[in-house]
């Protein structure tokens, strides 16, 4: 489709500048970062070190904006194997286990026994960590997250459905942009590069969603062995 062609010429657009950005941006600000350390080390009094603190935590941040951009920038030829996708899932939701007991979310799975491997990139894993991160931090007061994988014909479909706050009509299409974000402290890539790792793999992502009930987000993988 129209929508499909535009969005996938954003996306080689988008990998290309990334490319360029995340280099040029790497290197002075790793040693940006060792020069604030050794300024908070020397002077450890009051303002000038909640400023300091405050250009560490910046610095931090850009970085994980470029660690980001960096997989957009990595070429679509990476290496790929043969791959217990499902199995991955299942020990990216134990990575989680921790944070969602902290926002008090319940993790379901729904894992269907003996999904055949695929060939995949190793890449595969940040589609899950992204989309879970984002359905646990759609409940902030807590609720269920239900991961379920099986095999439909020749593809494998996963979802992560969540019982948080919802995506209003509006903002669906947004989704996958750079940089939207409805977020204090989001980067608005993460999405973005899910949809880009996924089409690295001939894969679709799908998103429903009502307000106030909840997301289903599911990711559809060629089973390609
Ligand atoms: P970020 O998480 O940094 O905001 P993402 O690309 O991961 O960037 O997500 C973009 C936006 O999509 C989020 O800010 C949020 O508004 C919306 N979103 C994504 N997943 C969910 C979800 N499970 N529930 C509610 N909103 C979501
Ligand atoms: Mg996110």
């Amino acid at each position: 489709s129209e929508e499909l062609i535009r969005r996938s010429e954003k996306l080689s657009l988008v990998g290309e500048l990334a490319a360029g950005i995340a280099h040029e941006i790497r290197n002075p600000l790793t040693s940006l970062r060792g020069f604030m350390q050794l300024y908070v080390k020397e002077d450890i009094e009051g303002i000038k070190k909640m400023r300091n603190e405050v250009m560490i935590s910046e610095i931090d941040r850009i970085n994980e904006i470029v660690s980001e951009l960096l997989v957009l920038a990595k070429p679509s030829t990476e290496a790929t194997e043969l791959r217990d996708v499902v199995h991955e899932l299942d020990h990216v939701t134990r990575l989680f286990e921790g944070q969602a007991n902290l926002y008090n979310v319940q993790i379901n799975k729904e894992l269907d026994a003996n999904l055949p491997f695929i060939q995949c990139q190793r890449s595969i894993n940040q589609v899950f960590i992204n989309v879970l991160k984002n359905a646990i931090e759609s409940m902030p007061k807590g609720g269920q997250v239900t991961i379920e994988a099986k095999q439909k014909n020749d593809e494998l479909h996963i979802r992560i459905n969540d019982t948080g706050h919802g995506i209003p009509q509006n903002e669906i299409s947004k989704i996958g942009n750079p940089f939207f974000t409805t977020k204090e402290t989001g980067t608005g890539l993460g999405l973005m590069v899910s949809m880009r790792i996924i089409q690295n793999h001939q894969g679709t992502m799908r998103i429903e969603s009502e307000v106030g009930k909840g997301t289903m987000v599911e990711v559809i993988l060629p089973i390609n062995e």
